[in-house]
């Protein structure tokens, strides 16, 4: 039996270390601030930025949420980021994505402070992540490392293969396994003959936005598979695709007439030794390594 990779509890022991740093911090008078820009009314990202800034009360965290209006321009969004750089009382800024259509994204991101900017997407920190320096790294990919190293699987020398080559997710999880000396591969739509490429990865991580993209025959029998994708499915032949058979997904899609599926088949998980399930795995992380760079940005910026 393969062994599940429980991202709820990995995320719940970083939680309480980012707790206790935070409690050491008020003993010295400092109590990191985080802000959080959302924009409109996306229901998807309301729930993620309510759910980060709760995260931040319960670990004793400063948070402020803003709300600008759908209608937004990119001079009034530049004009808020400039404040939050200048404000003492913020050590890390995070900008909602998706943003609505009318707002340059790259040159709002572009406009936080390197120093502050928690989500670690500013080409400064892609830059320092890159050169081996202290950086703030993206919480996705900082949090797949988390869970490689506090479940013991070896990565040193290890061939990791990475589907996905975007710059939130897959660039700097390739980054990040190759500075933990693994032998990296980065896939991409154009790579020929991916699953030969996948077939030769010990550490697969799927990073593609596609339901149940990679499949049993993609994996060689004994991999780690960690699995980002986050994906929503909703019609009945998607869900007998992935899930016949499977009780308990079954009365979750009967209830919300939806369930969720990451980028692997659950087929190709029975072949792994280790896999992030979906939900579970991967995305209980990405708040707590926010949690965690905001904690850092806040110590860093103190030149503690
Ligand atoms: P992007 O759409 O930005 O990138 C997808 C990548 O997959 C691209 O590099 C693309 O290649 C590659 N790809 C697409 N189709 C194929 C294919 N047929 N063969 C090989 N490669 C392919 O997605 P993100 O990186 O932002 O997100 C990836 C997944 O992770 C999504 O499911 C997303 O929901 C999830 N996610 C989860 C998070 C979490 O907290 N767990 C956080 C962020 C994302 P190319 O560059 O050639 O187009």
């Amino acid at each position: 039996m393969p062994r599940i990779l429980d991202g709820i509890a990995i995320a719940s022991a970083i939680k309480q270390e980012v707790a206790g740093e935070v409690k050491s911090l008020a003993e010295k008078g400092i109590r990191p601030g985080l802000a959080a820009v959302l924009v409109g009314h996306v229901p998807a990202s309301e729930i993620y930025v309510r759910s980060k800034v709760q995260t931040c009360a319960d670990l004793g965290l400063y948070s402020d949420l803003i709300t600008p209006p759908d209608t937004v321009t990119t001079e009034e969004l530049l004009d808020l980021v400039h404040k939050l750089n200048a404000r003492d009382d913020i050590d890390g800024i995070l900008i909602q994505l998706p943003l609505p259509a009318q707002v340059d994204a790259k040159l709002l991101l572009d406009a936080i402070a390197p120093e502050k900017d928690v989500d670690g997407f500013h080409p400064v920190n892609a830059g320092r992540l890159q050169a081996g320096r202290p950086a703030l790294a993206p919480c996705t990919p900082a949090g797949v490392i988390e869970i490689l190293k506090r479940s013991d699987v070896p990565i040193v020398g290890q061939n990791a293969v990475i589907v996905g080559r975007s710059d939130i997710v897959g660039k700097p999880a390739a980054m990040l396994l190759l500075h933990q000396n693994a032998t990296v591969t980065i896939c991409h739509s154009k790579t020929r003959d991916l699953p030969a490429v996948t077939r030769q990865a010990d550490i697969l991580v799927a990073a593609i936005g596609r339901p149940g993209f990679i499949t049993p025959e993609m994996v060689k029998p004994g991999a780690t598979i960690i699995d980002v994708g986050i994906n929503r499915i909703t019609s009945r032949d998607d869900f007998d695709r992935f899930f016949a058979g499977n009780e308990k997904r079954e009365a979750t899609f009967a209830k919300r007439g939806s369930t969720i599926v990451g980028d692997v088949h659950p087929k190709a998980f029975e072949i792994a030794s280790a896999y992030t399930p979906v939900p579970g795995g991967v995305g209980p992380l990405t708040i707590a390594m926010l949690m965690a760079n905001t904690v850092r940005a806040a110590k860093m910026r103190r030149g503690l």
